[in-house]
């Protein structure tokens, strides 16, 4: 059997998480989202919450330990054993670095199919859907007020439950997220090009025809 690890690059707002949760339910693979793990820590308010919400608060990386960890707990459950779908994590040399360890740890005895999906995206549109994202508190479902919003004002299509805005998707802190985004992660495009792992996709356009060039890398 060979081990499909999938790993996903771009900037904020990209559209990575409608994405990569399609292609999750599609390949039969954990989508395991870093943003939503953390903000599930931050609300059952356990230590590594409160340390992680002073930094995403202001649109920084949570230290890398932190992280790290968790995400070794998470890829080291029986469900990601024949695969996995990691949506924002890594996001910089350090954690890159921290990834290969985890893998070479639990991939002993496995062969491993690894891609880095790199969504390339005109950036000026990206700080208008922030502010229009939302997302449903109940199942994670995302929409856009700009291109794909709920029937029912507030109201998730998919469960009923109630939509709201991230607190970091706010003007101010995206900015921030932007920042830390050209600073700590766009380098990860290069580094794994130089590995030849790296799978770019243009990420202009619509989630139908951006799904359909994800499923042609993804082959
Ligand atoms: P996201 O939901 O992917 O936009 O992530 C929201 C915030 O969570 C980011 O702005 C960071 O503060 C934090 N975060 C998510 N993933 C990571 C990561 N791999 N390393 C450090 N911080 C992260």
């Amino acid at each position: 059997m060979i081990k499909t690890e999938l790993i996903f690059l771009g900037p904020p707002a990209c559209g990575k998480g409608t994405q990569t949760a399609r292609l999750a339910e599609h390949l039969h693979f954990p989508h395991i989202d870093t943003g939503s793990l953390l903000r599930n820590e931050i609300n059952n308010a356990t230590e590594a919450g409160i340390e992680a919400k002073k930094f995403i608060d202001k649109g920084n990386l949570v230290p890398v330990e932190l992280v790290s960890r968790i995400i070794k707990n998470r890829l080291a459950k029986e469900d990601c054993k024949s695969g996995y779908i990691l949506d924002g994590f890594p996001r910089s040399l350090e954690q890159a670095e921290q990834l290969t360890k985890i893998n070479a740890e639990l991939d002993k005895n496995v062969k491993a199919d690894f891609k880095a999906i790199y969504f390339d995206i005109n950036p000026s549109i990206l700080i208008d859907r922030i502010v229009n994202r939302r997302s449903c508190k109940d199942c994670g479902e995302i929409y856009n007020l700009l291109f794909k919003a709920p029937q029912k004002e507030g109201i998730c299509d998919k469960c009923g439950g109630k939509l709201a805005q991230r607190k970091d998707d706010t003007r101010e802190v995206a900015q921030a997220r932007f920042d830390t985004y050209d600073r700590e992660t766009a380098p990860l495009v290069e580094y794994y090009t130089k590995q030849g792992a790296l799978k770019s996709i243009n990420a202009n356009g619509t989630i139908e025809e951006v799904w359909q060039r994800l499923l042609d890398v993804i082959g």
